[in-house]
């Protein structure tokens, strides 16, 4: 046993560290699930990883040589690991999606240029004994298509999220992408059929499905706007798992093929649990329909009522329950420590407080519990929104906080609207409500919001972090 990649016969070295890798990674995602949890997960699964990379430059042979190439593949490395350490420490938490979006995206990227690069390779001795209808030849080509639809898709999503691309909506497009979609199956099928004598001869054809894959992700995500990002993005991060996978099989590695299965498998639960979450069908996400899509009917109509800082410190330092719904404003104004500033005080003066968590609140999956969780509000606070709504109608004051499209009751009464079929936080059930925010502005999915006119709706305007500040402080006064 001369080489030191062979650990027993049959099992090598290699095998044993991405089956550790692999148990790191699934570890890593079961503590990912709670938020106390989930730093530590992130970091465990991120060093399985690393593992499994050192371990392949390491032990990794093929027909009895080691890696090649090791002062290149060392430096792709260093400049990843340079240019993701310097964005991941600069992004703001409320660019945090776009960044994911694209970083999903080079996942896609990376295992299309793999297809890619295979696809002239496949053993003539294999396409000799089973024709190009073998199992690699699969793995390449739906490892080409998934992964390039994730990577055109996702720097869509990464446009649309930073606001430089909109939306575009034939009607039509559903059917376009059908047919781009049937294409594209039809040419693998092509492909898979052929008779050949090496898998070179067809390689043009995979620069064309290559292409075709393109206009597909990105008509497929053009459409989706309004409300509905958040399923699409954890959609297209399953599909870079299950491209991944892919990789996984064609090289048989199974480090590469665990991680590409927890992905592709966590992304879809996600995206099912997005779409109950929004009250959509998956199929309309994967045929690029979504939403009401029209304009909404509703017109602002009534009047604003403000209420004064000390009337709001009354309101609330007198109140029984109190429930905070917390929104995208209130990440961007960074306003979470002083708003557990504001629940302690109240809390302090025997006023029950809770948060009421709407899925999609923010701009990410879970972003206000992680931005609660950077202010130690206790975990036991934060209501999930159906669990809390039924609770509304006996809550004294309802505080809106930078929250707009998850408390607006045209997802429940307006047919028309982009969000109609959204559940909402029932914010007007509420005995009173204060909703804080700068102005008049809307949401994200740029709708008028008929609960700031509604009679029991109160407005305090400001930026979140200095309206709580003050308000902090009127309570502290009483
Ligand atoms: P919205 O985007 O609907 O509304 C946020 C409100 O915050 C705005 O109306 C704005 O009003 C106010 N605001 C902005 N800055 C401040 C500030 N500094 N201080 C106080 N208020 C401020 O937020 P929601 O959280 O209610 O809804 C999230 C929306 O984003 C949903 O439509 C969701 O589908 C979508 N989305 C969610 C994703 C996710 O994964 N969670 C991903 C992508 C999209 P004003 O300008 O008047 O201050």
């Amino acid at each position: 046993m001369n080489d030191i990649s062979q650990f027993t016969a049959g099992i090598t070295i290699l095998e044993v560290t991405y089956v550790v890798a692999s148990v790191l990674f699934i570890i890593g995602l079961k503590m990912l699930s709670h938020p106390l949890t989930a730093r530590r997960g992130n970091t465990l699964a991120a060093f399985g990883m690393g593992f499994a990379i050192v371990a392949t430059i390491v032990f990794h042979r093929k027909d009895g040589e080691p890696i090649k190439n090791i002062p290149l593949i060392l430096s792709a490395i260093a400049i990843g690991t340079a240019i993701g350490w310097i964005i991941a420490r600069k992004v703001k938490m409320t660019a945090m999606p776009q960044l994911v979006s694209f970083f999903n995206g080079m996942g896609g990227a990376a295992a299309a240029l793999i297809s890619m690069m295979e696809f002239p390779h496949v053993s003539p001795e294999l396409i000799a004994e089973s024709g190009m209808a073998n199992g690699e030849v699969l793995a390449i080509l739906l490892g080409l298509l998934i992964g390039t639809v994730s990577w055109a898709g996702s720097m869509i999503a990464y446009g649309k999220l930073d606001g430089w691309i909109g939306d575009l909506r034939v009607k039509a497009m559903k059917y376009v992408n059908l047919a781009i979609l049937a294409v594209l199956i039809g040419m693998i099928v092509f492909i898979m059929t052929r008779d050949v004598q090496a898998s070179s001869e067809l390689t043009p054809l995979i620069y064309i499905m290559f292409a075709i894959a393109v206009v597909y992700g990105v008509l497929f995500v053009m459409p989706i706007g309004g409300a509905d990002m958040p399923v699409v993005i954890s959609l297209l991060n399953s599909f870079t798992g299950v491209a991944a996978a892919m990789g996984g099989f064609l090289y048989n590695n199974q480090a590469m093929l665990t991680g590409g299965i927890l992905v592709g498998s966590a992304g879809t639960i996600l995206t099912v649990l997005m779409c109950k979450a929004m009250n959509r069908s998956l199929l309309n996400v994967i045929v690029g329909v979504f939403g009401g899509g029209g304009e909404s009917n509703i017109v602002a109509g009534g009047s604003i009522k403000e209420i004064s800082l000390s009337d709001a410190a009354v309101l609330l330092s007198y109140s029984k329950k109190v429930v905070i719904v917390p929104g995208y404003g209130l990440a961007v104004a960074q306003a979470q420590h002083i708003c557990h500033e504001l629940d302690k005080l109240l809390e302090e003066k025997g006023v029950e407080v809770k948060y009421a968590i709407h899925p999609v609140a923010g701009r990410m999956p879970g972003h206000m519990n992680v931005l609660l969780a950077e202010a130690d509000v206790p975990y036991e606070q934060l209501i999930e929104s159906d669990e809390i709504n039924p609770d509304l109608p006996n809550t004294d004051v309802l505080v809106v906080i930078g929250a707009n499209d998850v408390v607006n009751p045209a997802a429940e009464d307006d047919p028309s609207s982009p969000i109609f079929g959204m559940p909402i936080i029932k914010a007007r059930d509420a005995r009173n409500i204060i909703v804080m925010k700068r102005g008049m502005g809307k949401g994200y999915a740029a709708i008028e919001n008929l609960l700031f006119f509604n009679d029991k709706t109160r407005m305090l305007f400001g930026d979140a972090k200095g309206t709580l500040q003050n308000l902090v402080n009127e309570v502290k006064s009483l």
